[in-house]
């Protein structure tokens, strides 16, 4: 998920994580999966989430997102819905 906007709010120090980030590797599907609208095709980025070494971290930084700003699809395993309620 390179081109993923929210990675971009993240400092150099914070960035060390995303270099284990199995949305980032080069056989992970296309980025587009992160971004599905529908849940049947967000479940497949949701899994890759599930198995990815730094899932925790990733979900910790996107839950300091607000709400409002946040616009992205599928990270730390969860869809934007379900951090809402997280939040
Ligand atoms: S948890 Fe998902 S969105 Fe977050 S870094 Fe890992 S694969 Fe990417």
């Amino acid at each position: 998920m390179s081109d993923n906007e929210i990675f971009k709010r993240l400092s150099i120090d914070e960035m060390s994580w995303l270099s284990e980030a199995a949305c980032r590797k080069e056989e992970v599907v296309e980025a587009d999966l992160f971004f599905a609208t529908r849940l049947i095709f967000a479940r497949e980025a949701i899994r890759i989430c599930e198995n990815c070494p730094v899932q925790e971290k990733c979900l910790d930084y996107v839950l300091k997102v607000p709400h409002n700003e946040d616009h992205y699809g599928v990270m730390g395993a969860t869809t934007r819905i379900e951090r809402k309620k997280l939040r």
